[in-house]
């Protein structure tokens, strides 16, 4: 699953607010997962000269390069369960 587009490359996105992203992407680049000031964790997502991916996408006409940045933590179980978006994150 992949977040977006928003932020500079659609403002108008609903998941702005006062120019920002209210979900946190694009989040940052980490070469290990670990636990955030929230509970939360913050998952490792590899650059591209690290082993990540990074795929063409067009969307609304206009054609984005989306990494792992972008990408949104999901369970494929879950979703062909419920044939649904839905996203997971642990917490502790
Ligand atoms: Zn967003």
């Amino acid at each position: 699953m992949i977040h977006g587009p928003c932020g500079s490359l659609s403002n108008n996105s609903l998941c702005m607010s006062d120019g920002k992203c209210t979900k946190m992407y694009p989040r940052d680049l980490l070469a290990k997962t670990i636990t955030g000031n929230a509970g939360y964790p913050l998952y490792r997502r590899r650059s591209t000269e690290d082993g990540g991916k990074s795929i063409t996408l067009k969307v609304l006409n206009n054609t984005i390069d989306v990494d792992n940045r972008w990408v949104v933590p999901y369970s494929p179980l879950l979703q062909k369960t419920y044939n649904a978006h839905i996203n997971v994150e642990c917490c502790n």
